[in-house]
C-alpha cells in the first residue's frame, strides 16, 4: 500500500519561530533592550556570503540588531581571535557567530572555543555541546534545534519512539542525537562505516538524514509511516542549470513516510529563526546570569 505522505512545511512553521522572536524583541524594546547579534564572515566563499545575507535579513525583519564584520580572506588567526575578545567583553553584543568554513589557514576550533560559550549562538563552544551531552539547557545548534521543533509540531510526545540520525558530524548528527535522547527517544546513530545502514534505518519511528549525498535515502531506508526529517542541501546539474536536493530521495520516500520535509522549505529556514531565537536567548542569560540547569533524568 503506497501512503502520500504530509509534507512538514519549515517555511511555514520558520514564519511562526520568527513571529515569536519579534514579540519578545518588541517586549523588550519598551524596557529599552535591543538584542544584538554579531556576525564575522571571513573571505568570500559565495555560498555564505548567501547564508550570512539571509541571516541578517532575518535579524532585521524581527527587530535584532545584527553587527557584520566582513574580514579579508588573508586576515591572520591572531587578528580574528582579537577581534572575537572585544566582542566578547562588549556587553552590547549579545550573540556572536563566526560563518563556516573558515579559510584553511585559521584553525576552526580555536575560533569556536574563543568565542565566550554565553554568546555562541551557534552552540558549537566546548562547554556547550559537553552541556547539552549532559541535559543542560545550553545554547543549543540551531538546525538540530529547528529538526527538533518540526518534529514536535509533527509527532507530539516524542517518548518512546526510535529514531535514527543518519551522520555524526558535530554541527548536525551528534547534537542531534542528544537532543533526541533529551526527549526520551531511543536513539541509533548511523554513519559511513555503518554496516546496513538501510536495515538500521527500517526500524526507526523517526529519520534525521545529514548526510551531506543527494538523494541517498529512498522509500528501502523507511518503515511505512516513519516521520523524515531531511537536513542535506545538495546542489545537483540539470539541464536548465541547478536545483537543490536532499539527502532523501523525496518522491520515492514520500511513497512510504507518514510525514517528510522537503527540500527547499524544510530544515533550511528553521536553522534562522533558531540562530535568532538563541540570541535573545543569550541576551536574556546575560541579563539574568542565571546558572545552567541540570534536570535528572531515568
Ligand atoms: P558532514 O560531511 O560533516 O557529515 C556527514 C556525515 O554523514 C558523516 O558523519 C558521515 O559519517 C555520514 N555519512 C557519509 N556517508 C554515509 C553513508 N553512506 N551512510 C551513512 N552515513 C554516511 O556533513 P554535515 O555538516 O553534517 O551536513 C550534512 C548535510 O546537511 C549537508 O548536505 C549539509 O549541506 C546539510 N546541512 C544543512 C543545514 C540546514 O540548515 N538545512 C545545516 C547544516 C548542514
Amino acid at each position: 500500500m503506497s501512503i502520500q505522505a504530509r509534507v512538514i512545511d519549515g517555511k511555514a512553521l520558520s514564519a511562526q519561530v520568527l513571529d515569536e522572536v519579534r514579540e519578545d524583541v518588541h517586549a523588550l524594546a519598551v524596557q529599552h533592550i535591543y538584542p544584538a547579534l554579531a556576525v564575522v564572515l571571513i573571505g568570500q566563499d559565495p555560498a555564505s556570503e548567501v547564508y550570512v545575507r539571509n541571516k541578517l535579513l532575518r535579524a532585521k525583519d524581527v527587530g535584532i540588531r545584527s553587527l557584520e564584520h566582513r574580514l579579508p580572506q588573508d586576515i591572520s588567526q591572531q587578528q580574528v581571535l582579537q577581534l572575537l575578545a572585544r566582542l566578547n567583553a562588549d556587553p552590547s553584543v549579545n550573540g556572536i557567530l563566526v560563518q563556516l568554513p573558515l579559510p584553511a589557514h585559521i584553525n576552526e576550533q580555536a575560533v569556536i572555543q574563543a568565542i565566550a560559550p554565553i554568546k555562541d549562538v551557534d552552540g558549537f563552544h566546548r562547554e556547550n555541546v559537553g552541556g547539552l551531552v549532559q541535559g543542560g539547557d545550553v545554547l543549543t545548534p540551531c538546525t538540530p534545534s529547528g529538526c527538533m521543533r518540526l518534529l514536535y509540531e509533527t509527532c507530539g510526545d516524542l517518548s518512546g519512539l526510535h529514531a535514527v540520525v543518519i551522520g555524526r558530524s558535530n554541527i548536525v548528527g551528534k547534537p542531534m542525537a542528544s537532543l533526541l535522547l533529551q526527549a526520551n527517544c531511543t536513539v541509533s546513530v548511523v554513519h559511513s562505516r555503518s554496516v546496513d545502514a538501510p536495515a538500521l534505518c527500517r526500524m526507526a519511528d523517526i529519520v534525521v538524514a545529514a548526510v551531506g549525498k543527494p538523494q541517498m535515502i529512498d522509500a528501502c531506508w523507511l518503515k511505512p509511516g516513519a516521520v523524515v526529517i531531511d537536513v542535506g542541501i545538495n546542489r545537483i546539474a540539470t539541464a536548465s542549470g541547478h536545483r537543490l536536493v536532499g539527502d532523501v530521495d523525496y518522491e520515492s520516500a514520500s511513497s512510504v513516510a507518514s510525514a517528510i520535509t522537503p527540500v527547499p522549505g524544510g530544515v533550511g529556514p528553521m536553522t534562522i529563526a533558531y540562530l535568532l531565537k538563541n540570541t535573545l536567548i543569550a541576551s536574556e542569560r546575560q541579563r539574568a546570569q542565571r546558572p545552567i540547569s541540570y534536570p535528572t533524568v531515568g
